[in-house]
């Protein structure tokens, strides 16, 4: 198996060319770990990390620009993260551990499309858009067109993913992510919550909800969203919003937990939200 370091995208488009059957590695972290349970063998890897143009996080006064080549641990780092878009910097914080960080990405996190990624739900809450590129022909796809069933993305044959941006939100904007794991640390989510609240000029306040784990993807609720807005967020209405929840999430029984269990964590996530958003925020 060759091992391909392209050091820009005219770079990676000639390995392209050469190994049209090659596997595009990122972090490694997934890919690795699939081709050796697997015994797959590409004919090659072709690597993003050196790839000067992949590996820039830019910032301007509209959104934040991730590149593909960037690794979580960068990402983790990064104060506007941390400030403006603190649904990610938690699901950061929360997802495997620092080595693994070292060399994993957010596309990787995303090309993966695992129910359970650990980043997918605040890329949900954030309208992410995903940019990409096929031997010089480029595509923005909003995160949810993006992945397209478990595992499954939109991406065709060579295409590859540049970056991934988020817009900047007005001041007062807040979010948070939820994970609940077998164990603290180390552990795939049995089911996680991603949130965002973002007051509006009338008074009212726009929430987005995404849940992971609890579905083939990731699962929003515009009718939770819009019961929500108009209230706060006290336990029992967080409960009533909670039994439309456990009916419309999609979970499956697997070694981690079962089904029933998923549904009732999935609705119980909410309550988190009382203690992290004043209520009525
Ligand atoms: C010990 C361990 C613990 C883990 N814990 C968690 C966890 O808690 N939560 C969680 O969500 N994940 C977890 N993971 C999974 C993994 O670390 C993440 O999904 C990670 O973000 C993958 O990124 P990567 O850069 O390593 O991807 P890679 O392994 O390089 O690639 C993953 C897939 O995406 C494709 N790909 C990567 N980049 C691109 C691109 N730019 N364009 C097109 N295709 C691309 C690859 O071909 C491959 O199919 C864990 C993994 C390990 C080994």
């Amino acid at each position: 198996m060759r091992i391909m370091l392209p050091t820009s995208l005219a770079e990676l488009y000639a390995a392209q060319q050469e190994f049209p059957a090659g596997a595009i590695m990122a972090g490694g972290t997934d890919l690795l770990v699939k081709l050796r349970h697997s015994g797959r063998r590409p004919p090659a890897l072709i690597c993003l990390e050196r790839i000067a143009e992949l590996q820039e996080l830019t910032l301007t006064d509209a959104e934040i620009t991730i590149g593909a080549a960037v690794t979580l641990q960068r990402l983790l780092e990064c104060d506007t993260v941390k400030t403006e878009f603190a649904a990610l910097h938690q699901a950061l914080t929360v997802l495997a551990s620092p080595p693994v960080r070292h060399s994993a990405t957010l596309a990787g996190n995303l090309c993966t499309a695992s129910p359970a990624g650990d980043t997918l739900p605040p890329l949900y809450v954030f309208n992410a858009s995903v940019d990409t590129v096929c031997t010089g022909k480029y595509r923005r796809i909003p995160v949810a067109e993006f992945i397209a069933g478990p595992g499954r993305t939109v991406l065709q044959p060579g295409e590859v993913v540049t970056s991934v941006r988020l817009a900047r939100g007005p001041s007062g904007r807040n979010s948070g992510y939820y994970k609940v794991g077998k164990r603290q640390a180390m552990a795939i989510a049995v089911a996680s919550l991603a949130a965002l609240v973002t007051p509006e000029k009338n008074g009212r306040r726009q929430i987005r909800l995404a849940w992971g784990s609890v579905g083939p993807t990731v699962m929003t609720a515009p009718a939770i969203e819009s019961f929500l807005a108009d209230r706060s967020f006290t336990e029992e209405n967080l409960r009533q919003a909670g039994a439309l929840v456990s009916e419309f999430v999609q979970p499956i029984d697997d070694l981690r937990a079962s089904a029933g269990y998923r549904r009732q964590l999935a609705a119980n996530l909410l309550l988190r939200l009382a203690a992290d958003f004043d209520a009525g925020e």
